[in-house]
């Protein structure tokens, strides 16, 4: 009798592996104990039972079925060879047809010629769909199950830790520390890049871009806390490279000051920070006049054929760099004055640890709570309340934690004394954020006509 072998290679996380090594000799040492002849070995790669992609090499083993190459299937088991309900049927319906016998290493044969062997294969083939679901639901509760320790569950070897995820590199670390720091202190995300990359890491990705160095500032891990699908679940097993604080005022950078230290295309010390006092949009570079540089509003649109019928009149265009002189020159005079200190965050520099404290209870009761709906000892509505409550808490908590770890960016101006050669010497980012810590900026149409710098056109508040 001939045979096919077939023999199909499945990872899960939790190593249930079986070589198809093993899975061929076995099936090889089946077939000589039966006298039959291995006409032909198949084998299958394929991450998962209940995967969905064809497998390239049962459709193979079905074809040559179907043309009578073989009368027998040997397997390990039924799970290797059939790997969902469809491949099943049709299995057994050209087992049927040719009267293929299969045989396992583990399990005793099943005729598909017969009605009972057909019954078998159905009854299997329903035991092992319940296995694999069983599996896969007890891998997640596995995977849970580690976040909620703090432990990692393997996978690429992250940027500033060695392979286990878990002994420090000294020199990634640095890179990573100093990353923050940047961040916090108004560099771009590309000037972290190129810093990362002048300085040869490239472990991770060949070349470090603005936005896998963010992917890397957003990462929990950094401060030592475990995530799961998004969530932070607990103090993970690793040390932390930077405190809790300073990681969440880099999320509240990444999050919100994006778009002040670097607006896509942002060209102009005031883009997107000054608004168009008539109608209230963000104004942007553009629309040079006569070589002058200009500020436009963005809510302005040209018309069909380039006409632009409603600057002047509805929407703010004016020359850029008397505007920006100005406000410069309100910024600065307003650090110079002897009160600036008080501008300064350490005055009401909450606890951080305190709150890092506080936030970890939180997040230890927020997991309570699941516990005590699985006991009932709470109702869905009750734990939903509760949720609430601990949530809205949690993220007061968190957004305090971001203050204490937020980098001063006043306090370099503050001392100098030559605070214009300061200003020269910050990058346009952080001259950004500083104006838009202090100032809320409006600016009115010049006039029509009008050829001097009139400073009341710009409309300011201080925050
Ligand atoms: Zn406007």
């Amino acid at each position: 009798m001939n045979v096919i072998i077939y023999a199909r290679q499945s990872q899960d996380r939790l190593g249930e592996e079986l070589g198809v090594t093993r899975q061929r000799e076995d099936a090889e040492t089946l077939a000589r104990l039966r006298g039959w002849t291995v006409v032909r070995v198949i084998v299958d790669n394929d991450a998962s039972a209940a995967g969905k992609k064809p497998r390239k090499g049962f459709e193979e083993l079905l074809e040559a079925l179907q043309r009578g190459a073989a009368q027998a299937v040997i397997a390990w088991d039924w799970t290797r060879l059939e790997r969902n309900r469809r491949d099943g049927l049709r299995l057994m319906e050209i087992g049927e047809k040719m009267t293929v016998t299969l045989a396992f290493v583990r399990g005793s044969d099943i005729d598909l010629s017969t009605p009972a062997g057909r019954l078998v294969a159905d009854m299997m083939s329903s035991v092992a769909r319940h296995e694999i679901d069983q599996k896969s639901d007890r891998q997640r509760r596995a995977v849970l199950q580690a976040a909620q320790e703090g432990r990692r569950v393997g996978g690429r070897k992250p940027f500033g830790y060695a392979a286990d995820g878990v002994t420090i590199l000294r020199n990634e670390a640095q890179a990573i520390q100093d990353g923050y720091d940047l961040l916090l202190a108004g560099a771009k995300l590309e000037e972290i890049a190129r810093e990362w990359n002048r300085r040869g890491f490239s472990g991770q990705v060949r070349d470090w871009k603005w936005d896998s160095v963010r992917n890397v500032l957003r990462n929990p891990r950094y401060a030592g806390l475990r995530a799961h699908n998004g969530e932070i679940m607990a103090p993970a097993e690793w040390k932390e490279l930077v405190s809790e604080e300073t990681w969440r005022a880099a999320q509240d950078i990444l999050d919100k000051r994006a778009a002040v230290v670097t607006p896509r295309g942002a060209k102009r010390l005031l883009t997107a920070l000054a608004r168009d006092a008539a109608c209230g949009a963000t104004v942007h570079a553009g629309g040079a006049f006569g070589g002058y540089p200009m500020y436009r509003c963005s809510a302005y649109t040209k018309l069909p054929g380039g006409k632009a019928p409603d600057v002047g009149r509805h929407h703010v265009s004016r020359k850029a760099l008397p505007v920006e002189a100005y406000v410069v020159g309100l910024v600065l005079e307003r650090l110079s004055r002897t009160d600036a200190v008080d501008l300064l965050l350490d005055r009401q520099r909450p606890d951080a640890e305190k709150l890092r404290r506080e936030a970890s209870a939180l997040r230890t009761r927020l997991e309570g709570l699941a516990v005590d709906y699985a006991d009932g000892t709470l109702t869905k509505a009750q734990v939903r309340a509760a949720s609430e409550r601990i949530n809205t808490r949690l993220l007061e908590v968190e957004a305090q934690m971001a203050d204490a770890g937020r980098v001063d960016i006043l306090a370099p101006l503050i001392s100098a004394d030559d605070k214009w050669a300061m200003w020269g010497t910050l990058t346009m980012g952080r001259q950004r954020l500083v104006i838009d810590t202090l100032l809320e900026i409006r600016l009115e149409a010049p006039g029509r006509g009008t050829r001097t710098f009139r400073p009341e056109t710009v409309l300011h508040e201080w925050k």
